[in-house]
């Protein structure tokens, strides 16, 4: 059988950045070390930092006062931050670079007056924290249907943005309707869907036709994961999103003779790494790294994590 691997795949700056922070503030404060909400959205990776003693938590009331707390990847309101800081907590911020941008255009448009249409999924984590800085500017715009019952005349001051993670062609086909029927609708300066979720997407779109089967690494909650998974499929190509090499079911591959495996942004590698080994194993074959986009993209710490390091005052 020929294995494909698609690059790039698994791990963009955001995770690696946020990983690293909570690796280096256990480091520095020890453990208990309290994050809000996962840190990434990969079961791997939280399952890994409890055992180091990490614990995290879905309200700041469940964070003890004065402890220390990592703001996951997918970033928080200020409401959430302005309650850990009411507790005397250390706050370390892992968000994303490119969850903040977003968050910073909510917050000038906001100022601005605008209403704001954000193209996301409710309760998404990413889309509960940016709707927090401006909750009167923002509507949430699910589907091309939801453009149709929006309350907007047009004569408002109206500008879109959208959640980091979401499938392009999904975007678009919303963004298309919202242009429709608001012309005079602003778009964001620049894309808000973030580089490691375009480039994953499109090295899989480059190569499923290629392929009998796709596998996508990566947990159920992890939005880009499964939008891989529908991008799949959408090219015609049957696929199956999983945690690791457990969740394979081998008659998926009766009759494959080509497979093709990407990972999620907040997916390890050696989570795909384990899946190789196991279809070579027991089917034979070739491995072939497909490199469809180049990245070089890199993450600082959050200075909050400096500060605590001493390298900054
Ligand atoms: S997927 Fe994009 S927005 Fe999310 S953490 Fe990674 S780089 Fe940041």
């Amino acid at each position: 059988m020929k294995i494909i691997l698609a690059n790039p795949r698994g791990f963009c700056a955001g995770v690696n950045m946020a990983i690293q922070t909570v690796e280096e503030a256990i480091k520095i404060v020890g453990t208990p070390l309290y994050v809000y909400h996962e840190i990434v959205p990969n079961r791997h990776v939280v399952d890994h930092f409890v055992k180091m003693g990490v614990v995290f938590v879905n309200s700041i009331d469940e964070v003890p006062a004065g402890q220390t707390i990592v703001f996951s990847a997918h970033g928080v309101s200020p409401q959430v931050r302005n309650n850990a800081k009411g507790r005397g907590c250390t706050l370390i911020d892992a968000t994303c670079p490119l969850v903040t941008k977003v968050h910073m255009e909510a917050i000038r448009y906001a100022m601005q007056g605008y209403k704001i249409l954000l193209i996301g999924h409710a309760g998404h984590d990413e889309v509960v924290g940016t709707v927090g800085e401006a909750p009167d500017a923002f509507t949430i715009v699910e589907s091309a249907d939801d453009v149709a019952k929006l309350p907007f005349t047009g004569c408002e001051r109206m500008v879109y943005l959208t959640q980091t993670t979401l499938s392009m062609d999904d975007a678009n086909v919303i963004i298309d309707a919202l242009k429709k029927r608001y012309p005079a609708i602003k778009q964001p300066p620049s894309e808000d869907i973030c580089y490691a979720t375009t480039n994953r997407q499109y090295a899989v779109r480059a190569l499923a036709e290629d392929a009998d089967l796709v596998l996508v690494v990566g947990s159920k909650n992890s939005s880009n994961s499964v939008r891989l998974t529908e991008i799949s499929e959408n090219s015609g190509c049957r696929a199956y999103l999983v945690d690791d090499r457990s969740e394979i079911a081998h008659d998926w591959f009766a009759g494959v003779n080509t497979v093709l495996i990407t990972a999620g942004a907040s997916a390890p590698e050696h989570l795909v790494q384990e899946i190789v080994e196991e279809l070579i194993e027991k089917y034979g074959g070739q491995v072939d790294e497909a490199n469809v986009v180049e990245e070089d993209v890199h993450f600082n710490l959050p200075r909050s994590l400096r500060v605590l390091q001493g390298a900054e005052a």
